[in-house]
């Protein structure tokens, strides 16, 4: 063998039974071989266990779908490439032209985008209430056939809280799928309920470190057999390498999630006390308006806090100009503290009366809390309360 050839054959280090790496490595190769055309051929019909081409399946992405779908109680998971690819390759898997989704305008921005813009192209319609509208729920399923519900407990940034047992039972009796945008209140929440599918953008509290983008989608084995073709069709795969990352951080995230929603839970009470801010919202205060039907789905009330100030809007720059631990920065779920000033907030891409449900204040500061000490956090909002 000349050299150009060896180079590109290098020798396989094959590790010998019963010794294995503790950490499992990166499947950093698009293509798998096997050893004939026959077997090649039975793997791709599925008689044979195997890998081919890493758009379809790779191990390391393999490891991550096994290990979200355990931690959400369910029994499989597909990944992709971002929470917004999940939300997107989801709704268009499980829909055609001339379905009905009901969702609410407390969910994130790009969803409603995604079903006012594109799927609307392509002739899905949709309605829109507020997550909190039980009775204006239940009489729109009653009434009009829906082919699925999309929608998020906490909602952001105003963290109101869905009651997710009427939502399923309402939706099972009328024959709607659920799809829960579990995001905010975690891979570990909400596994107990009656939801089909759950999606979370990986690159929050998964990942958890702000450095890498990822998507799921988590359901019965059923549900996600049936969504993969599509996932594979439009192809907004998650690169092994950011998969592996993504295990990484899982290690800590039970942990992490902890810590980061008891300093939440801390920093709300300080909140609360404070006579320039007339309204904290977090779910796990007593007066939050659905705190019991939180406390009764929820272990960990969540990392987001947001409060208005009695002084409003402006008064909202200047806090998040003062801070010096809280970075003004997009997303959540980091070892950093964040903060979305009023000014970077707000549900622009509503006509207002809907806008106007979401009952966002013109003086509302959302807070997702980080990794730092709790007492340091509250010393850094106190001097930024003062000097508004
Ligand atoms: C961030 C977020 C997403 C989108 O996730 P990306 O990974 O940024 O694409 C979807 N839903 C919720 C609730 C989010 O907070």
């Amino acid at each position: 063998m000349k050299d150009k050839t060896r180079l590109v054959h290098p020798p396989h280090v094959l590790l010998p039974e019963g010794n294995r790496p503790l950490v499992a490595p990166i499947y950093q190769s698009v293509k798998f071989e096997h050893d004939t055309v026959a077997d090649t051929l039975r793997s791709l019909r599925g008689e044979k266990d195997g890998f081919f081409y890493s758009r379809s399946a790779n191990p390391t992405t393999r490891q991550l779908e096994q290990t979200l779908a355990t931690l959400q109680g369910r029994e499989d998971a597909i990944v992709c490439s971002s929470g917004v690819g999940a939300i997107a390759q989801t709704l268009i898997g499980l829909l055609k032209a001339d379905d009905h989704v009901l969702c609410f305008v407390e969910t994130y921005a790009p969803t409603r985008s995604l079903l006012r813009r594109t799927l609307q192209r392509y002739g899905v319609r949709h309605t829109m209430l507020s997550i909190e509208d039980d009775a204006g729920i239940e009489r729109l399923l009653e009434s009009t056939p829906t082919r699925l519900v999309i929608f998020e407990s906490p909602t952001n940034p105003i963290t109101r809280i869905a009651d997710i047992g009427h939502i399923t039972r309402q939706a099972r009796a009328a024959g709607a799928l659920t799809v829960l945008d579990n995001t905010l209140a975690g891979l570990h929440q909400h596994g107990d309920t009656d939801v089909d599918l759950f999606i979370h953008s990986l690159t929050k509290y998964a990942s958890g470190h702000g450095d890498v983008m990822g998507g799921a989608v988590i359901g019965s084995a059923q549900q996600i057999r049936k969504l993969r073709p599509d996932f594979v069709l439009l192809g907004g795969v998650l690169d092994p390498h950011a998969a592996w990352l993504i295990q990484r951080g899982l290690k800590t995230y039970l942990m992490r999630y902890e810590a980061q929603s008891d300093a939440a839970l801390h920093i709300a009470q300080y909140l609360e006390a404070h006579d320039r801010i007339a309204r904290v919202h977090y779910p796990g205060l007593a007066r939050h308006p659905r705190h019991e039907l939180a406390a009764s789905q929820m272990q960990h009330f969540g990392t987001i806090v947001s409060f208005d100030l009695r002084a409003g809007a402006a008064a909202g720059d200047r806090f998040a100009d003062a801070l010096k631990l809280f970075a003004i920065a997009a997303s959540m779920g980091s070892p950093e503290s964040l903060i979305i000033p009023p000014g970077l907030m707000g549900p622009h891409d509503l006509p207002a009366e809907l806008g106007a449900l979401a009952g966002i204040d013109p003086g509302t500061v959302r807070l997702s809390i980080g990794l730092e000490d709790p007492d340091d956090l509250v010393a850094d909002i106190e001097q930024a309360l003062a000097a508004i």
